[in-house]
């Protein structure tokens, strides 16, 4: 269990390292901040001067799309400066550590990093140890937490589904590599979800996975039964180091989201997806493609929660 390095002496964001750990109010704090931001998008100027003369340094040492530029997006709308770097081409790649290029950084004014690991533990590392007065958001470390993304899909699901207590969510395919899913499921469970079913080959899910506060089952056609939100993910290949399953056909058709399969889920049911979406493995293109399908109103909330997120955890601390 992490500390909560997270929160200040007042109890508000300082840091976004986890879901772990964060409250009810807090999380629907930051839906709630969001929602004042989403109808920004339409308007003919899309910034307000929250973080004007604020510096925002991108760090992402594994790929993105999707997070890496609605981050970009989300500190241009709120004024501040911002840089992305790409760290596995720049310095590391050239000896130097994790904490030397932190302190190369901070010696340039930063006031917030958000940082993308393959290591499990590297933004809550990060927040240990930069100084005081700087921020860090984590966007994605290892197979241990994505907070932003599981609160841009809890703001899509409030956006549609309004209460949380009568959601039966189920989440689907590689969990056991998902830091997504874990993230996801913690923020369900603290926002009160009737139900979280994790829906996966028993090689696809974590040792005790129930004690993360789900239920399971190994069979898509009895597990999409009564579920009002379907969670696709990925095969998280580059994480596998054994073969975990006999073939992607195989696994797409036990797994796979198809049309005939959605009809099992309750009519109104919703198909969500982190992405990247890998078409013919784990979900049909009529299925991404179709009218139940909200993956791209994911992406676009993407820039309202993260703008939240970065505008709460700068807020002036001490109470100014
Ligand atoms: N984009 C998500 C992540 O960074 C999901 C994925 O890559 O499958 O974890």
């Amino acid at each position: 269990m992490i500390d909560n390095v997270q929160l200040n002496a007042e109890g508000k964001l300082k840091h976004f390292i986890t879901i772990e750990g964060l409250s009810n109010m807090l999380l629907t704090e930051i839906l709630d901040t969001a929602e004042s931001f989403v109808g920004m998008t339409d308007q003919q100027i899309k910034k307000v001067p929250l973080l004007r003369g604020k510096t925002i340094v991108n760090l992402f040492f594994e790929n993105s799309t999707r997070t890496r530029t609605t981050f970009e997006l989300a500190a241009k709308r709120l004024s501040a400066d911002v840089l992305s770097m790409s760290i596995s081409t720049s310095s590391t790649s050239k000896g130097e550590s994790l904490l030397d290029t932190i302190r190369n950084l901070e010696a340039m004014f930063v006031d917030m990093f958000v940082v993308r690991h393959g290591i499990s533990g590297a933004a809550h590392f990060i927040a240990q140890h930069t100084a005081p007065h700087i921020s860090v958001i984590n966007a994605g470390d290892g197979q241990h937490a994505h907070p932003t993304q599981a609160m841009l899909d809890m703001f899509t699901i409030r956006q549609i589904k309004k209460d949380f207590t009568q959601l039966r969510v189920a989440i689907i395919g590689d969990i056991l590599h998902s830091r997504v899913a874990r993230s996801q499921i913690q923020a369900l469970n603290i926002l009160g979800a009737a139900e979280v079913r994790v829906i996966a080959p028993l090689t696809l899910l974590p040792a005790h996975v129930e004690t993360l506060g789900v239920s399971v089952s190994h069979n898509l056609t009895e597990g999409l039964k009564d579920i009002d939100v379907i969670i696709m993910l990925r095969l998280q290949k580059e994480r596998m180091t054994s073969a975990l399953l006999p073939s992607e056909s195989e696994y797409f058709k036990c797994f796979g989201l198809t049309e005939s399969k959605l009809k099992i889920a309750k009519p109104d049911a919703i198909v969500m997806h982190p992405g990247p979406i890998n078409r013919g493995v784990e979900i049909e293109s009529k299925v991404a493609d179709g009218p139940q399908s909200v993956i791209l109103k994911q992406v676009s909330n993407g820039i309202a929660v993260r703008m939240a997120i970065m505008s709460m955890a700068m807020q002036p601390q001490g109470g100014v």
